[in-house]
């Protein structure tokens, strides 16, 4: 029998919800208007915090409270805002646990106006919230008016100072710059971009920021280069599965590693027990096969051999996209693997 060791969690994030008022084109999480109204549950919620803040006191000093992208313990989703009291119930807990670097994420689709804004972020501040990281990029203000993200933004940073995160600067620089007003088609931001910038210096979607795995490739792949399934058989994603940094815990309590959306470790509430014991490779055929030196080439046999998985033949543009379309493939023709949850990330990529 071989084992996986899980390390502690270093950084994590929390989903109130896969719920969201919109559908970004490269959204890792495949989040939403669609998905069901499903919300963590308060209980359960608190016995991961409770853990986490255990996990955390390992790595920073007393009262630690600087935020980073990768640092503490953020709220998130899907859209965190579409249900504020446990928003606000869940920072509370948080901070009754005294968890370093607490944050929340958002789109700022409830930036409609500044007494909106400093009421919701100073109840926040006072329940123990830390700071903030607003989304600012060429999908999200496909539904969401550039002038609530400025809201947002210059409000917290009078609120939360320097512990007001722009998630991704560059981009929001750059809607500043074409003085943005209102939502914008990412089609008509390509041909502006383009205009502004015909050799590519400064448009790009090859940041590194830009990862090209959950709903990115499906919707943007058109976009990229793109190669055969062998270009990618040598990778493994031991160092992804077993990250302890940003791991994130969604609403049902899976616990997702690496950013690698749709797979689960297993229960977070049993956090505890899988980081002191690991999991069991044999229970887990897809995990097991990912961690291997040539996980990617193992996972595609396994699903030809055992699902009749078929190579696309217009290829793909990341190893990530390769593997999300062999387990979308396989939740299709079998979705009672206990890794591959929940199976509506896979319906709503
Ligand atoms: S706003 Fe965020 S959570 Fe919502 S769809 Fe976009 S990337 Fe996903
Ligand atoms: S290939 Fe799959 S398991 Fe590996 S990092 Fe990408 S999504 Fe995660």
């Amino acid at each position: 029998m071989s084992k996986l060791h899980i390390p502690k969690p270093f950084s994590a994030g929390i989903f109130l919800t896969y719920k969201c008022t919109g559908e970004c084109r490269h959204c890792m999480y495949a989040c939403s208007p669609k998905w069901r109204s499903d919300w963590i549950d308060l209980k359960g919620a608190e016995e991961i915090i409770e853990f986490l803040s255990r996990s955390f006191t390992e790595y920073y000093p007393k009262d630690f409270s600087q935020v980073g992208v990768n640092v503490g313990l953020h709220f998130t989703g899907g859209e965190p805002f579409l249900n504020f009291d446990l928003l606000l119930s869940l920072v509370e807990v948080a901070n009754n646990y005294d968890v370093p670097s607490i944050f929340v994420e958002t789109n700022c689709f409830w930036c409609i106006n500044d007494s909106v804004v400093e009421e919701k972020l100073l109840k926040l501040r006072r329940a123990g919230l830390d700071g903030i990281l607003i989304s600012a990029n060429p999908f999200v203000v496909e539904h969401v008016p550039f002038e609530r993200i400025e809201r947002a933004v210059r409000i917290s940073r009078r609120i939360f100072g320097r512990n007001t995160m722009i998630y991704q600067e560059n981009f929001y620089n750059q809607l500043k710059s074409i003085n943005l007003s209102g939502t914008l088609p990412f089609e008509s931001y390509l041909s502006i971009m383009r205009e502004k910038d015909p050799i590519g210096l400064y448009f790009g979607l090859s940041y590194p920021s830009m990862l090209l795995m959950g709903r990115l490739p499906f919707r943007l792949g058109h976009l990229y280069e793109r190669f055969p399934a062998k270009m990618f058989f040598s990778g493994s994603c031991l160092e992804e599965l077993t990250r302890n940094w940003h791991v994130h815990i969604d609403n049902y309590y899976n616990y997702v590693t690496g950013y690698c959306a749709g797979i689960t470790l297993g229960d977070a509430r049993k956090l505890e027990i899988l980081c002191q014991d690991g999991i069991d490779l044999d229970e887990y055929p897809v995990v097991g096969r990912l961690v291997a030196s040539d996980g990617i080439k193992r996972l595609f046999t396994y699903a030809s051999e055992e699902y009749g998985y078929r190579e696309r033949g217009d290829g793909y543009i990341s190893k990530c996209h390769l593997c999300l379309d062999i387990r979308r493939h396989i939740v299709e023709h079998d979705s009672g693997l206990r890794e591959l949850k929940p199976k509506e990330f896979y319906e709503h990529l």
